[in-house]
């Protein structure tokens, strides 16, 4: 594995046979088999895989973990070589943002509700810095994981909106044995709050669940997985959803392509979790 924070290295690497395909990994580190499982899927579809570590400031509000989100490169490095990682991009932040840096991407409707609501700038850091992966790598297929949802909605769009030239690659969500989506922010839980947090894919699957059974009330549906959640005592939670996969617009009636998903502080740590459905509109 060729690991390099230089972008001249790095292209000269990418393009040194144009006949092969490349598929790019895009992470901000501390891994967990989520990331890996995006790997594996880059792995069985390219000629070489690329991936990214890079913790993206521009991401973070000033009230957000930015200096203490966890890192851990060293046992990175060698999770993604034992995955056969080929090319392995690791920037510092000049190289991301050189001085005079003003050129940013966003992508305005969809990057507003749920996450955009508590965290505004968010998206605006995520586009601008894939934008600049994708260019900096131009990657045949690039993989992103379905547990960052509205990311992978946003950047579609970004895709489709910059003909950027390539196949965005969306993997499912990988769980602990009890449920809780894999996460770096996992490692902030107390002893006690990693108990309670697999509540959100419980409480997720229990709507999932009533809409199998033909529940198409989404206000229903929605206070069903806030008493859930509200039940743990621990739990705060930000937002509840059952929405438009594409348009992110709340559903009133459930159909179509659906996106249920939430948002909940276990004291200072915010995580996130969501189960996309697909509802035929012939009666359930
Ligand atoms: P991050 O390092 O958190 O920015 O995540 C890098 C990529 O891994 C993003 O595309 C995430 O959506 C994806 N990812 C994170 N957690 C998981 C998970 N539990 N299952 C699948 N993909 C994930």
């Amino acid at each position: 594995m060729i690991i390099t924070g230089d972008i001249t290295e790095l292209r000269a690497v990418r393009w040194a046979d144009r006949s092969l395909s490349w598929g790019l990994v895009p992470t901000m580190g501390f891994l967990h088999q989520g990331h890996l499982s995006l790997v594996a899927a880059a792995k069985d579809a390219n000629d070489r895989v690329g991936a990214s570590i890079f913790v993206n400031p521009m991401q973070f509000a000033p009230t957000e973990d930015l200096a203490t989100y966890p890192r851990d490169l060293d046992r990175d490095f060698q999770l993604l070589r034992d995955a056969g990682v080929d090319l392995l991009f690791v920037p510092d932040n000049e190289s991301i943002y050189p001085p005079g840096f003003q050129t940013t991407v966003s992508v305005a409707d969809i990057s507003r509700p749920l996450e955009g609501s508590t965290r505004p700038t968010h998206f605006q850091g995520v586009t601008t810095v894939v934008a600049k992966l994708f260019n900096i790598f131009q990657p045949d297929r690039a993989y992103f994981g379905q547990k960052d949802a509205q990311q992978t909605a946003v950047l579609r769009r970004m895709v489709v909106d910059l003909n950027f030239n390539l196949r965005m690659v969306i993997c499912p969500t990988v769980r602990e044995k009890d449920g809780l989506a894999m996460s770096s922010r996992n490692a902030y839980l107390s002893a006690e709050a990693r108990e309670a947090a697999p509540v959100l894919y419980r409480a997720l699957s229990a709507a999932a669940a009533a809409v199998e059974l033909g529940e198409r009330d989404g206000d229903k549906l929605r206070r069903m997985i806030t008493k859930l959640i509200a039940a743990q005592p621990l739990s705060q939670i930000d937002y509840v959803s059952i929405a438009d996969a594409l348009t992110l617009q709340e559903a009133d009636q459930i159909a179509g392509e659906l996106l249920l998903s939430t948002a909940v502080y276990f004291g200072k740590t915010r995580l996130i979790d969501n189960i996309p459905l697909s509802v035929s509109s012939a009666a359930g």
